[in-house]
């Protein structure tokens, strides 16, 4: 009766189609089509007068050539990146050869001061929730997302532009859905939208354990056009993923789970891929508290207990 999307990447034309002969899709494909290529997403951005990082459209990695002068910037793949592999940072003239071959954008650099998601479902009553913002820590010298708390720690006021954009951009996309937006707070505080997703998100996964409604029940009351839920968190929380070792390839061994398992407010996620890959996405936990310093201390040592490894 009803269609949903867990990736932007889909058949588009396909689900338009279906629309047509009558039936409901959520997200809207016209939402798809904006969300799905970053040069669409970017210029719908810049139409609705949603703050984001200046940008070029760059056909090919022969144009990268023309823009020295944007350098340090970065260089995003169009269509079909995620986690990252989509995402190239030029450094100088020499990064040039590892821009992409493919159309794109050429983004300005951030000097980021704290990376922000945000989620918020709406129906096709225009009834809108905005879950708390949570924020990313990051590893500085692997650049790599070391875990997620929420709430993130920002004050009333950036909580309150950054739910004011997120509901503004919302709005714009004329869809019912779920969206999960991606934002950065600069060093001078300024804030930018980097992306949005247009489905449940790993951004959103704590809800599951910390939220009165998490975000797998929000889909199904929009999906099904019923009252929304609450967004409201019972617990505050750190999400951890759970990324394979380097140097494993192979059947997946999760090394530690069980001393895991044996702890209080630890719930451990996977996802059921039978193979292991350097820096694959094979599951993520979850811990609940009271306490922000308390969590992010506990988030370091689980993070410590347990490994991706190939068997044997
Ligand atoms: P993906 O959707 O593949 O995760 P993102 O657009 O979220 O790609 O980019 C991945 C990461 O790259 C971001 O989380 C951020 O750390 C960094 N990044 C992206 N855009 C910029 C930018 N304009 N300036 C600085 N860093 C950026």
């Amino acid at each position: 009766d009803v269609l949903t999307i867990e990736i932007e990447s889909v058949n588009v034309e396909a689900l338009e189609k279906l629309e047509a002969e009558g039936v409901k899709v959520i997200p809207k494909p016209s939402a798809l089509r904006i969300i799905r290529n970053k040069i669409n997403q970017k210029a719908f951005y810049y139409q609705n007068e949603i703050p984001t990082p200046e940008y070029k459209v760059v056909e090919n990695r022969k144009a990268l050539e023309k823009e020295l002068d944007w350098l340090p910037a970065v260089n995003k793949l169009g269509e079909g990146g995620y986690d990252g592999k989509g995402v190239q940072v030029l450094q100088t003239e020499n990064d040039l050869s590892l821009g992409f071959d493919a159309p794109g954008i050429l983004e300005k650099m951030v000097d980021i001061h704290q990376e922000i998601a945000v989620m918020v479902a709406i129906n096709s009553k225009g009834e809108h929730v905005v879950y708390p913002p949570v924020e990313m820590v990051f590893n500085q010298q692997l650049n790599l997302l070391d875990y997620q708390i929420c709430p993130a720690r920002i004050n009333d006021n950036n909580k309150w532009k950054i739910e004011a954009i997120a509901i503004k951009l919302v709005k714009a996309l004329n869809s019912p859905g779920l969206f999960a937006i991606e934002l950065f707070i600069d060093k001078k505080g300024n804030i930018f939208v980097n992306e949005t997703a247009p489905r449940v998100h790993n951004s959103g996964h704590h809800t599951i354990e910390a939220h009165i409604c998490s975000q797998y029940d929000m889909l199904w009351r929009i999906l099904l056009n019923y009252p929304l839920g609450s967004g409201e968190k019972v617990l505050s929380s750190a999400l951890i993923n759970l990324i394979g070792e380097a140097g494993h390839s192979g059947p997946a061994h999760y090394n530690g789970i069980e001393d895991l398992l044996r702890m209080d407010q630890v719930y451990v996620h996977i996802y059921g891929k039978k193979e292991t890959r350097p820096g694959r996405k094979m599951g993520h936990i979850t811990l609940t508290g009271n306490d922000a310093m308390e969590l992010m201390h506990r988030a370091q040592k689980v993070k410590g207990m347990i490994k991706v490894e190939s068997a044997g």
